[in-house]
């Protein structure tokens, strides 16, 4: 791309209202421009970056499971009606009339319209489990839209929705979501934590998590332990204790899931025979999950189904191997999992998730904080550190109090809600019929899930934490542009010469590049150039006779003067 025709109006001032970072340099490096109060338009850079999480986001939805469909921003209110949330939503629902005046609304979220499709589209468990997905512009009439693009009134979102013919499956399924998700953040460059939360309007009566983008200018208050992987959003670690709700009083006879698990009492376990003895507690007609990890941290999920009496653990080997055994009074179940086989930035161990057998399975991804490389390897101390989503316990928690379930303490991050994983199971397939029959021919209610990402919002968390003083850094993975090159002088034709046979070079290459083909003094160029951010700045000045440039990378101090056959090789 030419500089010269493109629309990239940057400021050197911040515009007043911009109480956000990520806010102000988004408007200084011309990326968005607001319409209205939380409502913008991308410029062709924001677009760019728009885009490409969109595309990171499509890919992961695509590898696990599931489809893009489009389903319309304007809603019948029927719909809302019938799943109880017209009056429900409250005035975050933008609604109105059309000329005939039949009443509608602009979806903030699309269970209603997704719901009523498989209802009448699907009607044997045949065709299930199916996962849906689409990127669309969700409307709220936010009673406060502030800093920028983080909290809009129409901003963009992905919101994906799974049917599954019974908890099990859903289960699975949201696992599988909630790796997917830690897979787009990390690809996104952002420093994030998956936290316990609460459901919110959205309802139903499964388990739920928020993934949390660490950020002063966030909203939410997250609380993790220094040890171990307890993480909840603050709001219902203290929302419970406001509730009183004793963790013993739960009922119990709902349908299993592990979301249930979060009011089970669980016991502080810091020995295996600890572990064993909260195995085979009465509760065990239910699902446990039981997130542990061995001594060399090696996060492992383990579901035990509540027909399945477990009297003993045994973690075997696991220096080796991270072999754990499982024994009931028949069988004996081994779990190998791959400690040593840590994978990419997300240290998850790699070849799961791995489903033992009916009774047991193995998962990944659902260790808070496991964001950064060897987080657990260096974090997690010698001996099982177990830990249980679980709530009740922290009334009136403070910084520095003690963990509950482990020897660290807790310590309090702000965090912007970038994800959000619901397990919301009959809500909304009971309420709109989204029934189906199962292989006996009987009539089943289908199990759901939904599953959100704020990409726009997404968009302003990476640059919260991405930048510099002087601008924005983005991420290769999310730079509009990879390369910029910089002629000092657009009026030495040498330079210019230079300069555009480069960008040719690169463009053949299909690297995306942007090329300062204006007429600007030098400071003026590289002052915009920083505000931009793209990974590799190639500035082309005296030396261009000798086929020289100055390249610099986004993390170098300083340029340095390399040929131009090694800046091409260097970033293609
Ligand atoms: P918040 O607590 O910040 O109001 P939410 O819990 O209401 O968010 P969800 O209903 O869970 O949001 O929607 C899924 C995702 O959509 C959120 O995790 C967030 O990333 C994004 N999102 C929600 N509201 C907004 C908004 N007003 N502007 C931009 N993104 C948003
Ligand atoms: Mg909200
Ligand atoms: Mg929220
Ligand atoms: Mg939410």
């Amino acid at each position: 791309m030419r500089q010269q025709t493109l629309l990239l109006p940057t400021l050197r001032e911040a515009p007043a209202e911009a109480e956000a970072m990520s806010h102000q340099l988004m408007i200084r490096g011309g990326y968005i421009r607001q319409v209205a109060a939380g409502i913008y338009t991308y410029l062709p850079l924001g677009l760019r970056v728009l885009k490409k999480l969109e595309r990171i986001v499509r890919h992961e939805m695509d590898r696990a499971g599931g489809q893009e469909l489009l389903m319309p921003a304007m809603q019948p209110a029927e719909l809302w009606q019938q799943s109880g949330r017209y009056s429900e939503y409250g005035p975050e629902l933008i609604r109105f009339k059309d000329r005939h005046d039949r009443e509608f609304a602009l979806g903030p979220t699309h269970e209603e319209v997704v719901t009523t499709l498989i209802a009448n589209e699907i009607n044997s468990y045949r065709k299930l489990p199916l996962t849906l997905y689409q990127i669309q512009t969700k409307f709220r009439d936010e009673r406060r839209p502030r800093f920028g693009l983080l909290r809009g009134r129409e901003f963009l979102m992905k919101d994906a929705y799974s049917f599954d013919m019974d908890w099990e499956g859903l289960d699975r399924t949201y696992w599988r979501m909630h790796e997917a998700y830690s897979r787009i953040f990390t690809e996104c460059g952002l420093h994030y934590k998956a936290v316990v939360a609460d459901a919110g309007t959205i309802g139903g009566d499964g388990g739920t998590h928020e993934f949390m983008a660490l950020a002063e200018i966030g909203e939410d208050t997250i609380v993790s332990c220094s040890l171990c992987s307890y993480a909840a959003n603050l709001e219902k670690a203290e929302g419970r204790a406001v509730e009183g709700q004793e963790i013993n009083s739960v009922d119990r006879s709902a349908s299993p899931s592990t979301s249930k698990l979060e009011k089970f009492h669980t016991p502080d376990i810091k020995t295996i025979e600890q572990l064993v003895k909260a195995l085979v507690e009465p509760a065990s007609q239910f699902i446990k999950t039981l997130l542990f990890m061995t001594a060399e941290g090696s996060p492992v999920v383990v579901l035990v189904r509540g027909d399945h009496e477990v009297n003993e653990i045994k973690v075997k080997n696991h220096l080796g191997c991270g072999e754990l055994q499982l024994a009931d009074a028949e069988t004996t179940l081994r779990i190998t999992g791959t400690p040593a086989g840590f994978v990419g930035p997300i240290g998850l161990p790699a070849g799961i998730p791995i489903l033992v057998d009916q009774q047991v399975s193995v998962l990944s991804g659902a260790v808070a904080g496991a964001n950064e490389q060897d987080y657990h390897l260096r974090h997690v101390q010698p001996g099982i550190d177990f830990s249980l989503e679980r709530t009740g316990d922290f009334r009136n928690v403070t910084e520095g109090e003690p963990c509950s379930c482990c020897e660290g303490s807790l310590v309090f991050n702000r965090g912007i809600e970038v994800g959000h994983i619901f397990k919301l199971g009959t809500k909304y397939s009971e309420k709109l019929g989204a029934k189906f029959l199962d292989s006996n021919g009987r009539n089943q209610t289908m199990i759901m899930g939904c599953y959100g990402i704020g990409i726009s919002r997404l968009l302003s968390a990476v640059v919260e934490q991405h930048h510099s003083e002087a601008g924005l850094l983005w991420p290769q993975s999310i730079a509009p542009y990879q390369v910029h090159i910089i002629p000092v002088s657009s009026k030495s034709e040498e330079q210019m010469k230079l300069a555009e046979a480069i960008y040719e070079q690169l463009l053949q290459q299909r690297i995306e590049v942007l090329l300062d083909d204006r007429n600007e003094r030098i400071g003026v160029k590289l002052k915009d150039s920083d505000f931009i951010g793209c990974p590799v700045r190639i500035v082309i000045g005296k030396e261009a006779g000798n086929e020289f440039v100055e390249y610099k990378e986004r993390n170098d101090a300083e340029p340095r003067l390399i040929s131009v056959e090694e800046a091409i090789k260097l970033v293609s």
